[in-house]
C-alpha cells in the first residue's frame, strides 16, 4: 500500500526526521491560505501514488502569492502523466504546499527489502532530485548499496561507509548517523517495503531535509499497523482491482487482451508465461486461490469481462481441494449468469477431470477444451491471431 507524501512525511517526521514545514490542501483557496501562513516562497506539489511528478508539470516553487495561485490552479484537477503512471495518468485531488527551500545539493536515498537476502538494503547516490533507473543504466557506479543485517541492525561502520561514498562533509557527516538510523527505524517497526527520499537535500541553512518521501507499507502487515491502515487511499488505483479485492480475488491489471482465470500464484505466474511464449499476451493476472469455488469463478468471470480489451479467456484450474466436476458446473453455470460471449478456452486437470470434461462437453456453451496447459497455450493463442 502506498502512501501519499504528506502522510509519508508524517510518519517519518515522528521518528524525528526533518521534513519541510507543509500543510495539505484541495483547493485553491486553502493551497493560499497555507502559503500565505508558510510565508513565500512555496512549493506545491501534487499528490498522487507515482513518482515522476516533477517532469510531469506536478511539482512547481511559486516565489510570492500570484504564482502560487496559479500554480495551484493548473495542478489541482490536472490528469498528472508521468512514466509511472501510464497513459490515463492520474487526476490530482490534493496537493501539499511546503515552505520552498534553497538547495546546495541533491541526494538520494531509500531503504527496501533486498529479494535476494531477505534482509534490508540501504542505498545512496550522490544523483539525487534524478530518475534514479536511469543513474542505475548510465552510472551504475555512483550508486551505493549496502545490506543491513537484520540482527545486528544498522551499524556506524555501514553509515560511515556510505558518508563517505557519498562525500560528504564533516558538517554533513555530523547529522547523517541520527538520520540514517531514524529512517531504518521507521522502516523496519512500520513494515516497509520502500522509504525512498528522493531528493534528500542538503540546504543553503547547512542541514539535511527531507525534500521528497515515497513510502510503501506492506499491505500484508496492516493488522498491526492499524494507524497506517487509515491511510489508505483508493482513489488512484484501478477499479477493476477494488472490485476484484472484495471478492479476495488476487487481480492485477495487465496490457493484453487474454482474460486468465487460474487457481494459485505459482499456476498463475505459469499460465502467463504459457500465453506470452506461444505469441499472445495476457491482459491480467488473477488467482481466484487455491480453494476456489463457483461463485468466486463467476466473480472472476464478472472482472475480466468487464475489461473491454479482453477479447478471449482461458481458465486453468488444477482441481485438488476443488474437484474438476464441480468446477465445470462452477464454469457453465458462471459463463451462462454472465453472458459471455467471446472465446473461452478450459484447460482442467486433478480429481474427477473425466466427469468435468463431460460436463463441459455437454453443455450448450461454446467452450474450447484443452488437453493440457501447452495445448490450451496454443489454442488461445491462435484464437488471438484471429481477433
Ligand atoms: P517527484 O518528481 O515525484 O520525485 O517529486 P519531488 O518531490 O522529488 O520533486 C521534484 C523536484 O522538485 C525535486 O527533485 C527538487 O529539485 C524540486 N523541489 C521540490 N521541493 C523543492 C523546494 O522546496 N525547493 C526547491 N528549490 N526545489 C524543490
Ligand atoms: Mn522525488
Amino acid at each position: 500500500m502506498k502512501l501519499h507524501e504528506y502522510q509519508a512525511k508524517e510518519l517519518l517526521a515522528r521518528y524525528g526526521l526533518p521534513v519541510p514545514e507543509g500543510q495539505v490542501a484541495d483547493s485553491v483557496e486553502a493551497g493560499l491560505a497555507a502559503a500565505d501562513r508558510l510565508g513565500y516562497p512555496v512549493a506545491i506539489k501534487a499528490q498522487v501514488h507515482a513518482g515522476g511528478r516533477g517532469r510531469g508539470g506536478g511539482v512547481r516553487l511559486a516565489r510570492n502569492r500570484a504564482e502560487a495561485e496559479e500554480a495551484l490552479a493548473a495542478i489541482l484537477g490536472m490528469t498528472l502523466r508521468t512514466r509511472q503512471t501510464g497513459e490515463q495518468g492520474c487526476r490530482v485531488r490534493r496537493v501539499l504546499v511546503e515552505q520552498g527551500v534553497e538547495i546546495r545539493h541533491e541526494f538520494y536515498l531509500s531503504i527496501l527489502p533486498d529479494r535476494a537476502s531477505g534482509a534490508m538494503m540501504l542505498i545512496g547516490s550522490t544523483r539525487g532530485g534524478m530518475n534514479i533507473e536511469e543513474v542505475a543504466a548510465e552510472n551504475p557506479e555512483l550508486i551505493t548499496r549496502i545490506r543491513i543485517d537484520p540482527l545486528a541492525g544498522l551499524q556506524p561502520f555501514q553509515v560511515r561507509r556510505l558518508a563517505f561514498a557519498l562525500a560528504l562533509s564533516d558538517v554533513q557527516e555530523r547529522s547523517f548517523f541520527d538520520l540514517l538510523v531514524n529512517l531504518y527505524r521507521a522502516a523496519t517497526e512500520n513494515d516497509l517495503l520502500l522509504v525512498e527520499i528522493n531528493p534528500l537535500a542538503f540546504t543553503a541553512a547547512d542541514r539535511f531535509l527531507l525534500l521528497d518521501a515515497k513510502v510503501e507499507v506492506d499491505s500484508s502487515s496492516l493488522f498491526r499497523h492499524r494507524d497506517l491502515a487509515g491511510l489508505r487511499d483508493d482513489a488512484d488505483q484501478d477499479p477493476l482491482e477494488l472490485e476484484a479485492r472484495k471478492y479476495n480475488l488476487n487481480y492485477i491489471r495487465l496490457d493484453g487482451n487474454i482474460g486468465n482465470m487460474v487457481n494459485g500464484a505459482g499456476l498463475a505466474m505459469a499460465t502467463m508465461d504459457m500465453i506470452k511464449r506461444a505469441g499472445a499476451a495476457p491482459a491480467n493476472f488473477l488467482d481466484v486461490g487455491g480453494g476456489a469455488n463457483a461463485v468466486m469463478i463467476e466473480h472472476g468471470f464478472r472482472i475480466l469481462l468487464a475489461d473491454p480489451r479482453v477479447r478471449a479467456i482461458l481458465i486453468n484450474i488444477f482441481g485438488g481441494i476443488l474437484r474438476c466436476d464441480v468446477l465445470a458446473r462452477g464454469v457453465v453455470e458462471a459463463a451462462r449468469a454472465t453472458e459471455v460471449n467471446i472465446p473461452v478456452v478450459v484447460r482442467m486437470e486433478g480429481t474427477n477431470v473425466e466427469q468435468g470434461r463431460q460436463i463441459l462437453a455437454e453443455s450448450d456453451l461454446d467452450l474450447v477444451t484443452a488437453v493440457d496447459l501447452g495445448d490450451a497455450a496454443r489454442k488461445i493463442a491462435a484464437i488471438a491471431g484471429e481477433l
